[in-house]
């Protein structure tokens, strides 16, 4: 009975095959062993009338037999042939390396819910690839020689190696086996590890991950920040612990086919509806408003901080041009600001809404960190492994990166290829990778000593260099200045949410008489999105996806006006310091095209760019502005210090020298020297200071100081 039932699958397979799949099979009969694998389409199984829901369903439930079954039917209907260069057929050889791979199955299996019961079943997931180790071969099937020539050939299982206890032939004892490469056989492989896409998280889930084996032509087919589908079968392998072995069993996939799925915001489903309320929500002229007032609504204020957010989060069109290169369009901005103004809460919140948001510390644990690393570790067993850090796990969206501060010195040099570039290359052993990192970065930095101060430079206080600095479009200083009336606004604001959300508790506990749906409502009321961030969502896929505005004349004017007036600070004085670099032109531009996208514009208007340069303007007073000359002066960005502050350096080293007597100066000399210089002695005692942490100077006794 059981045998006829073989039988009957075998021949239900090749009709499904002579069918559906004839032309892939002479392709491989052609062009083996370039060509090798056959790719079913589950989706075309499923349809193949009846018999297509029971071979789909064998698949599912015995995915080992059923791929050995199509193998059956391929080689008993002759449907793969093959010829060597002698004419001598091998079609059973090619048959036997010929990779029966299915893919497009409907249904997902999210890694979290991976459980016992999907064991030796086949299963598609959906994720990211987080890390894949080198391509290496894999012994198959060993070739052992003993002393006297024989050969006793051992299949490999998966992760353990294996010799046969003795010679295979009857009439020898010999035990001693030598394993001969050249009669053995390999095949390519290689391990990835795919992590849950962060759009299936619900809030704040730590994302789970699975080890996927893959083998042959799949091999080095991806990349880490991939999105990927997995078809395989779940396979579970003993754990070995102190060399012995435990009850636990571990999980990964046998990898049957990779899918990579090119999906970007089809991920937010918009329906007809939706297109209607977000074109109608467009022609608000106060939409910028709403928008930012629905970002983080439980943080009081920072509204230009927001609005900025806001404009972030629709972006700036990413252009390709034909000679390759391309502009990115992806808006990065920097918050540096004293401890407890909401910096990361703001963070945490953007990242809710935007599409493919990966919320990281600076100082995180992971080895990849920010960008990515190529590290050994046991994932490769032994192998090289290149592991995607936040970056890159947040291409084509969005990443926030906390304490960026703390970030290790490889991230700070790694991230200027990053932000820039918007890719990572990466060649270290066997791993030769270039990963993209097409997202937009939204930064949080505390200044070193706790407070911002405004007379140092921001690149020392908060620990960037200046180069890594002039990257980012927007930098925003938050200061926590006291300030009555505001301090009561945020403290107010706090505690309504704080009650709001003390009522609710209760409620669930003891119900509060007469409070209702619409009673909460009101109680939220102010501390509720304007935009709920399901809708804002599906807003800001809708105007990534549809809206590419064009910029007019006289935008353009607006643009290169402000650019020019910026600049001209440095033509008109050969002494003054370069104001403006490039960069913020290239910063100016991609934010009026997310200003237009926020109306769903065809169009980028003088309106448009008078908006981003209210914007960009703030950010530069804040910092750029030098406050002793009331100059603007970039340079405290891009190189770390104002001209003004330069010109005390230099004067106070001068001094230095020459007060010099014996090895070191008299510090009392010096400040009387700089004060007759037009210096306040607090200024040239703050310099002091910063020389001394930066290593320029030392003061050996407390009233002597020398140059280094
Ligand atoms: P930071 O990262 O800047 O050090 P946090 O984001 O950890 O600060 O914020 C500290 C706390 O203060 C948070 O609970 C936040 O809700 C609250 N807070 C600070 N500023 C505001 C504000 N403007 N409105 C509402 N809450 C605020
Ligand atoms: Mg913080």
């Amino acid at each position: 009975m059981e045998e006829l039932e073989v039988i009957d699958r075998a021949e239900q397979w090749a009709g499904f095959l002579k069918k559906k799949c004839k032309a892939q099979l002479n392709k491989i009969s052609r062009e083996f062993p370039s060509t090798r694998s056959l790719e079913i389409g589950y989706d075309v199984l499923e349809k193949y009338g009846k018999i297509g829901t029971i071979l789909a369903d064998d698949l599912l439930e015995h995915p080992g037999k059923t791929l050995n079954d199509i193998k059956d039917a391929i080689r008993a209907a002759h449907l793969i042939t093959g010829k060597d260069v002698e004419g001598n057929d091998i079609s059973d050889e090619v048959i036997s390396k010929t990779n029966i791979r299915f893919v497009h199955l409907p249904r997902k299996t999210l890694i979290r819910d991976i459980r016992s019961e999907h064991i030796n079943k086949f299963i598609s997931i959906d994720g990211i690839i987080r890390r894949v180790t080198e391509v290496r071969p894999r012994l198959v099937v060993g070739a052992f020689r003993c002393a006297n020539g024989h050969i006793t050939r051992k299949a490999q299982e998966y992760g353990s190696y294996s010799e046969p206890d003795m010679c295979g032939n009857a009439e020898c004892t010999q035990k001693k086996l030598e394993l001969i490469q050249s009669m053995s056989t390999f095949i390519d492989s290689q391990k990835i590890r795919v992590q849950e896409t962060p759009e299936g998280l619900r809030g704040g889930e730590q994302p789970q991950t699975i080890d996927i084996d893959c083998i042959d032509d799949i091999c080095g087919t991806v990349t880490p920040g991939d999105r990927v589908i997995i078809n395989g079968i779940l396979r579970s392998v003993q754990r070995v612990q102190n060399g012995q072995k435990s009850t636990v069993f571990d999980l990964y996939v046998e990898c049957n086919s990779i899918e990579i799925s090119v999906k970007e915001f089809e991920e937010v489903n918009i329906t007809e509806e939706d297109e209607a309320a977000i074109i109608e929500m467009a022609k608000d002229p106060g939409i910028y408003g709403k928008i930012a007032r629905s970002i983080a609504p439980t943080i009081y204020g920072n509204e230009d901080v927001k609005e900025a957010i806001a404009l972030q989060l629709f972006g700036g069109i990413a252009k390709e041009m034909p000679d390759g290169s391309s502009l990115r369009g992806d808006i990065h901005m920097l918050l540096v600001g004293d401890p407890g103004i909401a910096k990361s809460q703001i963070l945490r919140y953007v990242i809710k809404l935007a599409p493919r948001g990966v919320y990281t510390s600076g100082k995180s644990a992971s080895s990849a960190g920010l960008t990515a690393a190529a590290v050994k570790d046991d994932l490769g067993d032994g192998r090289w492994t290149l592991e995607a850090g936040a970056l890159v796990l947040a291409d084509k969206g969005m990443a926030a990166v906390d304490e960026m501060d703390k970030m290790q010195k490889d991230d700070r040099s790694s991230l200027h290829e990053a932000m820039e570039q918007q890719s990572i290359s990466i060649a270290k052993a066997g791993i030769n990778a270039t990963l993209r990192t097409r997202c937009s970065l939204l930064g949080a930095a505390n200044p070193k000593l706790g407070r911002f101060d405004e007379y140092s430079n921001i690149s020392e206080q908060i620990n960037m260099p200046p180069s890594l600095l002039s990257r980012f479009d927007l930098i925003f200083i938050l200061k926590d200045e006291p300030n009555e009336t505001r301090d009561l606004n945020i403290a107010n604001h706090i505690l309504k949410s704080h009650s709001a959300g003390e009522k609710i508790m209760r409620h669930k506990k003891y119900p509060i008489p007469g409070a209702d749906d619409e009673y909460f409502r009101q109680e939220l009321a102010p501390v509720t999105a304007e935009i709920d961030a399901v809708m804002l969502r599906k807003y800001l896929a809708y105007a990534k996806r549809n809206c590419f505005p064009l910029l007019t004349p006289e935008a353009k004017d607006a643009l290169v006006d402000y650019y020019k007036k910026l600049r001209s600070v440095a033509y008109d004085n050969q002494d003054k310091p370069v104001p403006v670099t490039a960069r913020q032109l290239e910063a100016l531009v991609r934010l009026a095209e997310a200003s237009a996208r926020v109306r769903l514009a065809d169009i980028i208007e003088i309106d448009d760019a008078r908006r981003v340069i209210k914007i960009v303007d703030t950010c530069l007073r804040q910092v750029a502005y030098d406050p002793k000359t009331g100059n603007l002066d970039i340079d405290k960005i891009a190189s770390g210090t104002t001209k003004a502050g330069r010109t005390l350096r230099r004067d106070l080293k001068d001094t230095i020298k020459e007060c010099m007597d014996g090895g070191a100066a008299k510090i009392d000399a010096v400040y009387a020297k700089m004060v007759s210089l037009n210096y306040t002695k607090e200024e040239v005692e703050k310099m002091v200071e910063t020389m001394r942490r930066n290593g320029e100077l030392l003061t050996p006794k407390n009233d002597t100081v020398k140059l280094i």
